[in-house]
């Protein structure tokens, strides 16, 4: 009998609850585990190097107090929890990883890069900053061949181009199912939040055996859609559509997402890192993997681009698609680069879109909690 999405939803958080005992089998097993902080840096790559990828991204508020005894105090909050909890080694996918790979997407990350350097083997990819500028698609393909070194240094697996190749497919199907999912945020009724999206996404950076996830997300998407075409003559739902944008958050840290739906918004859209910016697109499983897997990442568009274009665009057609009617942008406390591209982002809303907007500064603590809903909720009042 086929399950509902409650079920569904209840074994995807059973999964991340136990994804680090999966790690550690992996690791028993003779594994490669490579922690990663950043989509430019692709999974399909680590796991054609015959590795396991993990994201490092910390989420836990714990942690910072550890990292501010060397880090500044107004620093990323994602920052300081990720290397707080490696130097206390109570993070079991930094425990388990054998080697790093940074990019220099922000200063804050390239500089801790360097302190991570003394507790694991690390790599450093060097972004270009401006897609546009000639000869930076082949700087890229460049890094991406030094990465793909040092991956075989670390695994004594060469990433040829049939390995590659097949890891593409694997996760264009991963990435075709969540988009199968996302696509109940087009509905006026959505059979998902998009907390519990956050979550399904959330997983993909955590999986260590992808065959059982690849099943439980297309079992998902089946009753997502099930779900959704029956109720296609539900009353249209007057709760107003938000797309929440900005630096990426987690099932930890998504203060700004829970008061939003708290506050009687129906969040249709978050167009992060954490969102759908990582699977909106396909990597070309044509021709050549290595210059369509650098061609893919290049096109990420991460404020720490400049110019961005990429942002405002695919601000613009998740408005369409999703049927958008305010915008919430959320940057990390000291984020420069999100936190300057928010006046691109608000120009584009207000002055080309028409829409209400409002950029929401903040960090991992609980502390403005109390603030941060009350400005919320009027905004979705203004809404309405
Ligand atoms: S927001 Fe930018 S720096 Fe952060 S994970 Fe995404 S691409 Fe990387
Ligand atoms: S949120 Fe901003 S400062 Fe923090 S890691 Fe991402 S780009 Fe860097």
């Amino acid at each position: 009998m086929a399950r509902s999405i409650d079920a569904i939803l209840a074994e995807v958080a059973d999964r991340l609850e136990w994804a680090q005992v999966r790690f550690k089998e992996a690791k028993d097993s003779g594994l490669k585990v490579v922690g990663l902080y950043c989509g430019y840096i692709p999974f399909e790559l680590v796991r054609a190097a015959g590795a396991i990828p993990v994201s490092l991204c910390g989420n836990d508020a714990n942690a910072i107090p550890s990292a501010e005894v060397e880090l500044p105090r107004n620093f990323c909050p994602l920052i300081k929890s990720s290397y707080g909890l490696a130097i206390t080694d109570t993070c079991p996918y930094f425990h388990f990883a054998d080697a790093l790979i940074g990019e220099t997407t922000c200063d804050g990350k390239k500089k801790v890069f360097e302190l991570l350097g003394k507790l694991r083997p690390v790599h450093v990819m060097q972004i270009p900053y401006d897609k546009n500028v000639p000869g930076a698609l082949e700087r890229w393909a460049e890094e991406m061949a030094r990465v793909a070194a040092f991956l075989t240094e670390i695994t004594g697996i060469e990433p040829t181009p049939e390995r590659l190749a097949a890891e593409i497919r694997y996760e264009n199907d991963i990435r075709r199912v969540l988009q199968r999912i996302v696509r109940t945020f087009e509905r006026r009724v959505p059979s998902l939040t998009w907390t519990q999206m956050l979550s399904v996404r959330s997983l993909t950076d955590f999986v260590v055996d992808r065959a059982p996830y690849l099943a439980l997300i297309e079992e998902l998407a089946e009753a997502v859609e099930l779900a959704d075409a029956a109720a296609a003559d539900a009353a249209q739902s007057p709760l107003p559509r938000l797309l929440i944008t900005g630096s990426p958050m987690s099932p930890e840290t998504n203060k700004v997402m829970r008061l939003a739906e708290d506050s009687g918004a129906l969040v249709v859209a978050h167009d992060a890192c954490s969102g759908t910016k990582m699977f909106d697109r396909l990597v070309d499983e044509d021709g050549d993997p290595f210059a369509a897997l650098t061609r893919f990442t290049l096109d990420i568009p991460c404020a720490c681009m400049s110019p961005n274009d990429g942002r405002v665009e695919l601000l613009r057609s998740s408005v369409a698609v999703y049927g958008v009617e305010g915008v919430i942008d959320t940057v990390w406390q000291a984020c420069h680069t999100f936190n300057v591209e928010s006046v691109i982002v608000q120009r584009a809303c207000r002055e080309e879109l028409s829409l209400p907007f409002m950029k929401i500064e903040t960090d991992y603590s609980s502390a403005d909690e109390g603030q941060l809903r009350t400005r919320i909720e009027a905004f979705v009042e203004g809404m309405c």
